[in-house]
């Protein structure tokens, strides 16, 4: 292309920043003002713009056209300045974003695949002029802790596939996100002149099923060997839809193992100060959903790997749901739960539960905000020298308690990660940098690993994988400052050992396509789209 149609391409343009040069070869003479921008300039005037905007969704709002407008420069504004842009972009701003999809839409990004497309999914998706190599997927039921949004869930699938690239380089061309609408139970949003999705109730049972299942199939042609990311389905499906495919194709939950690998990798991290092993650990957690599950899974294989059988690890780890302790017996307790229902007298109340089970550590997923309250923090600790405190519900009005909340009530001696950005804490003359337990550490590099390798499968032993390497990168002034995590601006370096470490293990189970190069690293660290003119 040239000329304006050059300009208008998001892939191709670069603005004001197109040379004497090209000007003159692509047709550009008269379309652009004078003056020649370097990326650099030009990434100093967006952030410049945006840090004069009055709110988060506006900033939203601006780093979305400028994506429409010219994709490397806001990649490398992403890249460069993760930390500001990242909780824009993602959570929690997000969450704001898909509450407000339908005012706020401008141009369309993704796929809309409606339950009236059924029958013909395969042609719609043949209409996507770029080759899937990633999709991120939702059906808009359980979009972070806010329920069910529709499909005004569709920001989610595209913030992730943008941090996929920003995060893990893997090439914006390859990232297809996806809602798959299936209708929406929110009145609210039925009612909604603004919604942009079917106006009816949810597809449900033999129906929704099927629909999901011609979507699997029809990407699976349209795209041969994609890695395909459920995404902020709920709980009812969730389960079903991973069990059903996670043994034959290449698919994987970010709710259930990202959020299970990052957590993982934030309690390793927390033995490191504490000292312990995780199979000592007593783990409580508020939640017993996807996540609570799903990080519960986790720690049970990495405890049966430090020695212990599994009847033991599962018996260190406690859920609590909206009816209290899960416990053997009680009724109508769903299929996910009862590998946790322990023998024991039922309890409804999570500070009794922490009285009487004494957990070394609370794991807080159940989108309750403030449900750490100071007597639950006081009470751990009472219990534990370094009690462990993860409030990891998105978004903030979400999250369990504050990162100073968990500071103050436990005299600075909470090991803390939270779910949501929150500034360093002051407090009796020592700072403590509280770091997100996000899934953006693990999910890039995952998706990395496994679409380098080609991998088949995407395997639990991967996301272990993962959470070693996480843990293993933070460093031990990191730890020193109560930091759990890495710092985010080393991101793409943390995705590509993560990439490594999972295409390793896709090359020892026999599951990668791809043929295993001389230098891994080297190799991944090839594949990785950096966002230069
Ligand atoms: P989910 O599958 O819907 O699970 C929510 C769980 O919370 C359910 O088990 C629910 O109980 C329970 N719950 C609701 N009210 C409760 C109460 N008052 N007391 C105790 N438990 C209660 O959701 P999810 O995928 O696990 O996600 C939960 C939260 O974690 C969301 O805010 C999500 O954004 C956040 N999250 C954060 C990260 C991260 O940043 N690292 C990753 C994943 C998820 P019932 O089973 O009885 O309904
Ligand atoms: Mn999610």
């Amino acid at each position: 292309p040239r000329g304006l149609t050059l300009l208008r391409d998001p892939l191709l343009n670069k603005g004001t920043a197109f040379t004497e040069a090209e000007r003159d070869e692509l047709g550009l003479r008269g379309f652009l003002p004078a003056h020649v921008l370097s990326m650099e300039e030009q990434v100093a005037r967006v952030l410049t713009n945006l840090r004069s905007l009055p709110n988060d969704l506006e900033k939203y709002i601006a780093l979305n056209s400028l994506h429409d407008r010219n994709e490397a420069l806001f990649f490398r504004v992403v890249c460069d300045n993760i930390d500001e842009i990242q909780p824009i972009i993602y959570t929690p701003t997000v969450g704001l974003a898909c509450q407000r999809f339908g005012l706020i839409f401008q141009r369309p990004r993704g796929m809309f695949i409606s339950a009236n497309d059924r029958g013909h999914i395969a042609e719609l998706l043949s209409n996507w002029p770029y080759q899937a190599k990633l999709i991120v997927v939702t059906d808009g039921e359980r979009i972070l802790g806010l329920g069910d949004l529709g499909a005004h869930g569709m920001g989610i699938p595209v913030g992730k596939l943008s941090l996929y690239s920003a995060c893990a380089g893997i090439h914006p061309e390859n990232c297809l996100p996806v809602v798959l609408d299936v209708g929406t139970n929110n009145q609210d949003l039925l009612n909604d002149r603004y919604y942009i999705g079917l106006r009816q109730k949810r597809l449900s049972g033999q129906a929704y099923d099927d629909f999901v299942d011609e979507f699997v199939t029809a990407a699976r042609a349209a795209f041969p060997g994609v890695l395909i990311q459920f995404e902020d389905f709920a709980n009812h499906s969730a389960f079903r839809l991973l069990h059903k495919y996670r043994d034959d194709i290449p698919v994987f939950n970010d709710d259930i193992q990202g959020t299970a690998a990052v957590a993982l990798a934030g309690l390793f991290s927390a033995l490191r100060v504490g000292g312990g092993k995780l199979s000592e650990q007593q783990i409580l957690f508020l939640g017993a959903g996807e996540a609570a599950t799903g990080i519960a899974d986790l720690i049970v294989s990495a405890m049966m790997a430090e020695g212990l059988s599994e009847a033991e690890a599962i018996k260190r780890n406690w859920l609590t749901d909206s009816r209290g302790l899960v416990v053997k017996g009680r009724a109508g307790l769903t299929e996910h739960k009862l590998r946790y229902a322990h023998d024991h007298a039922p309890l409804d109340d999570f500070l009794t539960a922490i009285r009487t089970l004494r957990p070394t550590a609370i794991i807080g997923v159940a989108a309750v905000g403030g449900a750490f309250t100071p007597e639950v923090l006081k009470a751990m600790g009472e219990i534990n020298d370094r009690p462990i405190v993860f409030a990891l519900s998105n978004p903030t009005s979400k999250a369990e308690c504050s990162a100073e909340e968990a500071y103050r009530y436990t005299e600075g001696r909470a090991l803390f990660a939270c779910g949501s950005p929150y500034d360093p804490v002051h407090l009796d003359g020592k700072t403590f940098v509280p770091r997100q337990g996000n899934n953006s550490y693990i999910f890039p590099g995952v998706g990395l690993g496994a679409v380098a390798s080609g991998s088949k499968l995407v395997t639990d032993e991967m996301f272990m994988a993962a959470a070693h390497t996480l843990a293993y990168l933070v460093t031990p002034e990191d730890i020193e400052q109560g930091s759990l995590y890495p710092s985010l601006p080393r991101i793409r370096e943390v995705s590509a050992h993560i990439a490594e470490a999972v295409a390793e293990v896709a090359y020892k189970r026999g599951l990668a396509t791809a043929p295993k190069p001389n230098d891994l690293m080297a190799f991944i660290e090839s594949q990785m789209y950096n966002p230069l003119y």
